[in-house]
């Protein structure tokens, strides 16, 4: 998000420095996340059908959901917003809200593209979703009508379609009811997108890299920021945007704007492709489990799982191990030996909706936060609304969804 907002900020010819305490970028969610571009499957997690299956997730030890509940208020006020958000007529309208913010972000991305070639591993073969069960495929038709009356194009599989559509399923070939393929979707390599916009911001005159710079505070006076403290000094800003995913809470606590995020982590395996090993080559998303697939250029990267109640990315090894027994049981060619194991937190809202605007009532104090399970698929989208905003120009789509509200 800090990448993205400082290159369409730079754009616009302003001065720009991005801070960030790592002495590369995305060293932290950004690092080696799912990798899919899901364009159409920007649903919220908050969706009445949780609610009746939590009572089996939260007791299963294979659930793709753990929950370790904390004397934490913050747990409890974000769980409570989450059910809420848990109805029909919210699920939609958020999804439609967050198609017009992944739409923008793709034309964004094609048109930074085009301008500017960027190798990322992008691989735009389509999405596809499969279901074991036919009566979930069955209840995710009607969600299909809503989307594609929304411009979502999306496809219906049975399941021999699906091994036709990707062989590499062929071992669970015969367990499958169905699935859903959209041909739009894409994947890439979030790291490597990170560092190529930060070798274009690099290039540019009007642009500071303060690369393993740690900020400490903001300094605010009368509902203005001032200037960021960091451990290298101060430094004066006009503008700041706060784009520091779970840290964002700590940083904007002491100016009395409480930041409605809570850490949801999870998990993934970069597997290493070697030549003959039969792996997908379309993104496959297995519904059940709540895993997802994306064929990179050298790796296969799979990523899966929410633990709640946890604050630190550590990788659990029972929780790697049973995403390892997940995966080889439905692609049972595929060789983990060397399959890197990593953990990520994703600074999530309860509705699912990034917020992205202004930060309260603060005059020059932006926030480009909350991306959750979506921020790669977000990013330019997120990053040009933001500065439409901080510009007072005409926004791409309606920025109201995305506001921070009062609590
Ligand atoms: C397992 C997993 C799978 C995922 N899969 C996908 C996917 O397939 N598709 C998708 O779209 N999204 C996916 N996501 C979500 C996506 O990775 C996140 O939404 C995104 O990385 C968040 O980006 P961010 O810029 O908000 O946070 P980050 O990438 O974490 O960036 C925040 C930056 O702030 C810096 N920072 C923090 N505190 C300070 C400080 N005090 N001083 C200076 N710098 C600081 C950090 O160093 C970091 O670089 C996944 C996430 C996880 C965990």
């Amino acid at each position: 998000m800090g990448l993205a907002s400082a290159w369409y900020l730079a754009q616009q010819g302003l001065q720009v420095t991005l801070v960030d305490r790592h002495a590369d970028v995305a060293q932290e969610t950004s690092f080696a996340n799912g990798g899919q571009l899901s364009y159409s499957y920007v649903a919220p997690l908050a969706d009445p059908g949780v609610i009746g299956k939590l009572p089996q997730w939260l007791l299963r030890a294979d659930s793709p959901l753990r929950f370790r509940p904390r004397l934490d208020p913050a747990q409890w006020r974000w769980c409570l917003e989450f059910l809420r958000a848990c109805n029909d007529a919210q699920v939609r309208r958020t999804i439609g809200e967050m198609l017009s913010l992944s739409y923008l972000s793709r034309d964004s991305l094609d048109e930074l593209l085009a301008a500017h070639p960027l190798d990322f591993d992008l691989i735009r073969t389509g999405k596809l979703v499969v279901y074991r069960d036919p009566a979930v495929l069955a209840a995710a038709a009607p969600m299909l009508d809503w989307q594609r009356s929304l411009g979502a194009d999306q496809q219906i599989l049975d399941g021999t379609g699906c091994v036709a559509l990707e062989p590499s399923l062929q071992a669970v070939g015969g367990e499958l009811a169905g699935g859903i393929y959209t041909p739009g979707e894409a994947t890439g390599d979030c790291l490597r997108f990170c560092q190529g916009l930060k070798g274009f911001l690099a290039q540019l005159p009007n642009v500071r890299l303060a690369l393993g710079t740690n900020v400490q505070a903001l300094v605010g006076e009368r509902q203005r920021v001032v200037a960021v403290r960091t451990d290298q000094g101060d430094l004066p800003a006009d503008a700041v945007v706060v784009a520091a995913g779970m840290f964002s809470v700590r940083l904007l606590k002491p100016l009395g704007i409480a930041l409605p995020l809570y850490g949801l982590r999870g998990y993934s395996l970069s597997v290493p492709l070697d030549a003959g090993m039969q792996a997908p080559c379309l993104s496959v998303t297995d519904a059940a489990r709540k895993v997802v697939y994306a064929p990179l250029a050298q790796h296969l990267r799979i990523a899966a799982m929410v633990d709640m109640g946890v604050s630190r990315a550590d990788v659990d090894p029972a929780r790697i191990a049973l995403l390892k027994q997940q995966v080889a049981e439905t692609f049972p060619q595929l060789d983990l030996k060397h399959a890197q194991a990593w953990a990520g937190i994703r600074p999530s809202t309860a509705h699912s909706k990034p917020i992205v605007g202004r930060a309260g009532d603060f005059s020059n104090l932006w926030l480009n936060v909350g991306q959750g399970a979506l921020g790669f698929t977000l990013a330019l989208g997120s990053a040009k609304l933001l500065v439409a905003q901080m510009i007072d120009e005409n926004p791409p789509i309606d920025p109201s969804p995305f506001q921070l509200r009062a609590r």
